[in-house]
């Protein structure tokens, strides 16, 4: 809910891509985005969860829900058609879309297989670039575009492995597609969210200790949700941030910051 009358998203049309269920960090984002009054679309892979993704846009404000698996350039062609007669112009784009196989979340990156290299990165890296691409000419002048990443893609975080590797790219793409699109007053930024538990969290190895050590070293002593990430992304999405453009920007209740990491046990703890 929003506190005050102030709502920074009258009037934006915006595609949430990456809901799986309520517990995807896009969830939380459409939540908040949708209470400071923004018009969605969402997009969906497949059967699976397509009358979750319905669910959701009909519960927030009854924009469509197109079924599109971004890793097909048929299906983002045909994506930005139906945005375009269903839905109208767009003034921002939420890409939170990731995949790995499980088994190059865990062990060695040098056992990755070049087949999962691809897939990982063409999914979780490329699918910005590739919905950029089918969705340029629906993008209205001055849209936001906000992608999710984590710490993985800059720091070694054992057992994200491939992810990270993925994720550096994306942040790369996120700033050579900045520069591609500032003409246009276009911008495009990342949120570097803090670890939460979802499906896509749940395939790295080890992510629950993950969970609890951020909760226990963090500044703000606490892990962060869905809805703190949707919190940022509202102000990426709204003029607040009208100069702010390629960029990470961290919801990790203040982690990435941390050189040392004390426990209770230790003297360091004040
Ligand atoms: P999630 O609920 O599992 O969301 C991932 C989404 O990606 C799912 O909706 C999935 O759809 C979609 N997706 C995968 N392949 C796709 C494809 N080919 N076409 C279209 N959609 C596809 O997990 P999440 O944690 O919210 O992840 C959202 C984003 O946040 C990801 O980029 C993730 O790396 C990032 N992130 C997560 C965390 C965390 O700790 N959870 C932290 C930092 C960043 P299906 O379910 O239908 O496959």
């Amino acid at each position: 809910m929003v506190c005050s009358r102030v709502k920074l998203l009258d009037g934006k049309n915006i595609l949430v891509t990456g809901v799986a269920n309520r517990w995807s960090i896009a969830s939380g984002i459409a939540h908040q985005l949708h209470d400071h009054g923004a018009r969605l679309a969402f997009i969906y892979q497949g059967e699976r969860v397509k009358g979750e993704v319905e669910k959701l846009a009909a519960e927030l404000g009854g924009g469509p829900a197109i079924e599109c698996d971004v890793s097909s350039d048929q299906a983002l062609r045909a994506l930005n058609d139906q945005v375009g007669k269903d839905f109208g112009k767009l003034d921002g784009v939420v890409h939170s879309i990731a995949f790995a196989n499980k088994e190059d979340l865990m062990g060695k990156v040098y056992d990755t297989s070049r087949a999962g290299f691809s897939s990982t990165l063409d999914i979780s890296a490329y699918s910005l670039i590739a919905l950029v691409q089918a969705l340029r000419e629906t993008l209205n002048d001055r849209a936001s575009i906000v992608a999710l990443t984590y710490l993985g893609a800059t720091a070694i975080v054992p057992n994200y492995n491939l992810m990270g590797i993925a994720k550096a790219a994306l942040e790369a793409s996120i700033r050579y597609l900045a520069f591609d699109l500032g003409e246009r007053g276009i911008r495009v930024n990342a949120i570097s969210a803090g670890p939460i538990k979802t499906a896509s969290a749940r395939q790295v190895k080890g992510f629950s200790l993950m969970l609890d050590k951020v909760g226990q070293a963090a500044p703000l002593r606490r892990n962060i949700t869905a809805e703190d990430v949707g919190k940022t992304a509202v102000y990426l999405m709204s003029d607040l941030s009208d100069a702010v453009t390629a960029d990470v920007h961290f919801v990790d209740a203040g982690y990435h910051a941390m050189g040392m990491y004390p426990d209770k046990s230790d003297a360091l703890e004040t």
